[in-house]
Formats: structure tokens, C-alpha cells, sequence
């Protein structure tokens, strides 16, 4: 059933159970000795604050929402002062995280909480990914970190870690397919330690794992892997994403949001002078056009608001 290497052992399919034993092994011993500690961390996490941080943790370095999360707590520290907060005072919170969407749906799953489930965030998978912006991952994440249940957690640092670890990957940027990856994620995982696994896995992919340049010969897991040593360095494809003068407009989109962000509470700022402050001018047709639309934007998202010809934060 193993694949011998010199240095290595591994499993071709990742069913052997005394495989995925050692695996636990190598994990356990590991993380006992070397844990990352994050204000998210901890034996009986508060549920408002797992899901505060998973959320902030999508796109965001772990750094920044290390620096974030207290912050954040100490303006909306329960679920009730979360869903009372109005749109702009959550965007002025979420300064420096980006992907400010993602803050107004997190409030909005915070209302869904305290109006349909008494202020409890539901523990079942069904009731939790019927509520605004829980995916997937956030569900059982939530499952796994708040509520210690017994389920596979995959984000894309797990999977690549999975992925290295089942079968020899020829490049860095290879990954195995959902499919592949799941029925292992569900079962290497160690009864009753959910949270305290995934957390391991997480930190091996952070420091070890990386996406780019993996440190296998200081892995816990290179004895096990199926990729240690052995992958090539590979860019990932180049994404193609909407641009105007040179930059991606979820550049300009930040860019504007904090234009806005940084007016007097309340205050207004007419378009024109709005453009100004983030083109240099002179301006063409095909400027204004895609200012009109990027503030379209930004409205229908509920993150701007525009009358009279002045624009600001919702509130
Ligand atoms: S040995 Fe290398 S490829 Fe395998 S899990 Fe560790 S860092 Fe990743």
C-alpha cells in the first residue's frame, strides 16, 4: 500500500489507515510544540467571534485581522450591536480589510441571527449556510471552530496541503479536484478534534506549505507527503480582471471607497469633485462613463448612496 522513497513514505490513495494515523501523529506532536496563538483561538471560542473572524479572514492576512478584530469587537462586541450598526459606520470599521461587501453581508447575517435564531448562531450546517454570506467554507468552519462538530473544513491553503499530501503534484499551482480531496478532508480528521486539526493544518500551510516556495525539508509532514521535494515552481494564470487606466477597478473601488470613508461622518462629496480626487484629470468620455459605473456599483452594493449630485456612505 505505501510508495517507498528513500526518505519518504506515502499512501498512493490516502485510504490506508495507518497512514492517515502517522499523518495525525506528525500533526499532533507538531502543533503541540508550535501552535500559532490568534485572538480566535482558543479552548470554547465565543460563536459572534468565529464567525467575525473567519469572515474577516477571507482575503485578509491573518496579520491584519490580528491588528482588526479588537478593534472591530469594541465597536460591535454581540451579534445585536452588529445588527443595529448602519452601512457606513460598518465601512468605516472595515478600514484596511477590503472587500468591503463582505462587511455588509456579515451585518446582514448578524440581523438574520438575532431576528430568526434569538441571537444564537445556529450549530447545523442547513440552517447556518441559509444565512447572508455563509458559504461553505464559513459553515463548517463555524461547526468546527465554535462548535467542535466532527467536519471537514477545506479552504485553499487545506487544500493544497491535502492535494501535496495525497498525490505527487508536478507543479506548485496543482491542486486535486473538490471530489478527490473531499473523502480524505472527512475522514483524516481525529474524532472530537475538528478545531484543533484544522487549526494545525492551517498553520502548516502558512508556514510550511506555502503556495509558492514550500520549506519540505522543515515540514512535519515530509516523511508522509507525496510532493515533498519533488514540486516545480509554477505561477499561477495570470487572472483577467476589468482595468481602466492600467489598474483593476477593485483597485479604483477601494480607492473610492476610501475617499468616502475619510469624508466628515454624514457628509457628502459632489461627483465631479469625487472623480477628481481619484483621476487625474483631464478626463474623457470614456472616464466619466466609467466613473458613472463604478459609483453604479457601489451603490447597488449598498455601500454608497448618491443625491443631488453628491455622493457618500450609505447610511
Ligand atoms: S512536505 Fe512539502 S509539499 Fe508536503 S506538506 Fe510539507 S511543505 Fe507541503
Amino acid at each position: 500500500m505505501y510508495t517507498q522513497n528513500p526518505n519518504k513514505l506515502h499512501n498512493a490513495d490516502g485510504n490506508d489507515t495507518s497512514w492517515k494515523r502517522a499523518v495525525r501523529r506528525s500533526v499532533r506532536t507538531w502543533y503541540s510544540r508550535n501552535a500559532r496563538t490568534f485572538l480566535w483561538r482558543s479552548k470554547n471560542p465565543d460563536p459572534y467571534i468565529v464567525l467575525v473572524s473567519e469572515t474577516m479572514l477571507q482575503q485578509t492576512q491573518t496579520s491584519r485581522v490580528q491588528g482588526k478584530l479588537p478593534e472591530f469587537l469594541a465597536l460591535f462586541p454581540s451579534f445585536d450591536a452588529l445588527a443595529s450598526a448602519s452601512n457606513a459606520a460598518i465601512i468605516r470599521a472595515w478600514q484596511g480589510m477590503g472587500y468591503n461587501s463582505r462587511a455588509l453581508r456579515l451585518r446582514d447575517c448578524a440581523s438574520a441571527v438575532v431576528r430568526q435564531h434569538n441571537g444564537c448562531l445556529p450549530d447545523d450546517y442547513v440552517t447556518l449556510r441559509s444565512l447572508p454570506g455563509v458559504g461553505d467554507y464559513t459553515a463548517n468552519a463555524i461547526l468546527a471552530f465554535a462548535y467542535h462538530k466532527n467536519v471537514a473544513v477545506i479552504d485553499v491553503n487545506i487544500k493544497r496541503v491535502y492535494s501535496r499530501l495525497l498525490r505527487p503534484m508536478a507543479t506548485t499551482h496543482e491542486v486535486l479536484a473538490e471530489g478527490v480531496l473531499r473523502p480524505f478532508a472527512e475522514t483524516v480528521v481525529p474524532q472530537g478534534g475538528s478545531s484543533t486539526w484544522h487549526q494545525a493544518i492551517m498553520d502548516i500551510g502558512a508556514l510550511f506549505c506555502t503556495a509558492r516556495k514550500p520549506k519540505c525539508n522543515d515540514c512535519p509532514l515530509q516523511k508522509l507527503c507525496a510532493s515533498a521535494g519533488s514540486m516545480a515552481e509554477a505561477q499561477p494564470p495570470r487572472k483577467t480582471e476589468p482595468m481602466h487606466r492600467l489598474e483593476p477597478n477593485r483597485i479604483w473601488r477601494g480607492r473610492t471607497v476610501e475617499l468616502l470613508r475619510n469624508l466628515p461622518h454624514g457628509m457628502a462629496i459632489p461627483v465631479r469633485e469625487l472623480m477628481n480626487r481619484l483621476l487625474t484629470a483631464p478626463h474623457t468620455t470614456d472616464d466619466e462613463h466609467w466613473f458613472a459605473a463604478l459609483l453604479g456599483g457601489l451603490q447597488r452594493d449598498g455601500i454608497a448612496e448618491e443625491a443631488d449630485d453628491a455622493v457618500r456612505l450609505k447610511e
